[in-house]
């Protein structure tokens, strides 16, 4: 089997693991190029398989299905992060898969993610492994109220975590997250949260987008705005953090580094992404080539596009049922609006999302 990661021509097969709206951006971005995208997914209906060539429905524990999908594309990536590592594994087999194992594996579990960044000596919130309601007690004894209790895998858009701010709240936290590993992390008073979208080619060219400040409701992305507003220096130090992340990784495609700006003025680590991320998505009408290009560009072994900025933008994620006003969005004259194809508006769902765009200031 030949494992050489071939440059991929127009014409050739990107392999997408996951079928959501990110697999839709970026095959509807593979399309610009050429390329066609085949999407592996465990879903009958997903948003994705509308606009791709051909899709497969198997489970992500089928490593016979997911070998004789490898074979069938040219390289092979994944759009979302609790993809199992054995899954990549079996695919890896037969193709070459980015971003890198190595990346996946440090952003699914919120401890190594962590201790990652602490050897790089890149700094982040105050944290401690809680296995038990005793090392919790002990946690808060170290790190102080308020703080919040993550799981430390399968988390995201808020889910998974539990504010603690008295020790009643604490009492019985543990359990009610399910009894699984998690981490206690001090609670950061917030300056405003801001993210680095970059891409790095196989031969390590790195290329970020401007940084994006970025605006959460209940743990999940409501807004994203670029130029952020925030100090020059800030966004340097972002990116050069961003650079540095991306190199130890050996990455191979675009990186979400979500960050927080603390009161004090310190940028501390959030958590990577390693795929394209939401406060990403105003490069697809704001910039020349966007992030889900760059990250085809970049996995396929084309040189990778400009992040230059042409446009001020404001994203706004379409949350539930926010996606009734999908007809009056769609006439705002600077309102670009980009819709999922989700049938079924649950409370909290990412149902599209629209970009105001001005003129660059
Ligand atoms: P996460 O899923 O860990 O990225 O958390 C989602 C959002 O919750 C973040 O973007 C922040 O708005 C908030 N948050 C999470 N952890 C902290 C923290 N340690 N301090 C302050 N805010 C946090």
């Amino acid at each position: 089997m030949d494992l050489r990661p071939a440059l991929v021509p127009p014409g050739g097969r990107i392999g997408i693991l996951g079928g959501g709206q990110l697999g839709r951006m970026l095959a509807l971005a593979a399309a610009r190029l050429g390329l066609s995208s085949h999407i592996y997914t465990d879903s009958a209906d997903g948003p994705a398989q509308e606009v791709a060539a051909f899709t497969q429905i198997g489970r992500f524990d089928d490593t016979a299905a997911l070998s004789q999908f490898a074979a069938r594309c040219d390289v092979v990536t994944y759009e979302f992060e609790n993809i199992p590592l054995a899954a990549i594994d079996a695919v890896l087999a037969t193709r070459v898969v980015y971003p890198p194992i190595a990346a996946l594996g440090v952003a699914q579990d919120r401890l190594s993610e962590k201790r990652f960044m602490q050897d790089l000596g890149l700094a982040t919130a105050p944290f401690a492994d809680v296995a038990s309601q005793a090392d919790l007690m002990a946690a808060i004894a170290a790190i102080g109220l308020p703080a919040i209790l993550k799981t430390r895998r399968f988390g995201y858009d808020g889910k998974g975590q539990i504010v603690l701010r008295t020790l009643d709240d604490a009492a019985s936290a543990f359990d009610q997250l399910g009894s699984v590993p998690a981490i206690l992390e001090g609670m950061v008073p917030l300056a405003g949260e801001l993210s680095v979208i970059a891409a790095r080619s196989r031969d390590g060219q790195f290329a970020s987008y401007d940084c994006p400040a970025n605006v959460h409701r209940a743990g999940i992305l409501h807004r994203s705005t670029v130029p952020s507003g925030m100090p020059l220096a800030v966004l340097d130090n972002a990116r050069t953090m961003a650079e540095r992340i991306a190199a130890a990784l050996d990455y191979v495609g675009v990186i979400g580094v979500e960050l927080f700006l603390h009161q004090d003025g310190r940028l501390l680590i959030n958590e990577i992404a390693p795929r394209v991320h939401n406060s990403g998505h105003w490069t697809l009408d704001a910039c020349l080539i966007s992030q889900f290009e760059n990250h085809v560009r970049a996995i396929a072994g084309w040189p990778l596009g400009s992040t230059r900025r042409h446009s001020d933008a404001e994203m706004v994620n379409l949350l539930g049922d926010d996606v009734a006003d999908w007809h009056k969005l769609a006439g705002g004259y600077d309102t670009a609006v980009h819709l999922y194809g989700k049938r079924g508006a649950k409370p909290g769902r990412k149902m599209g999302h629209f970009t105001l765009i001005r003129p660059i200031s």
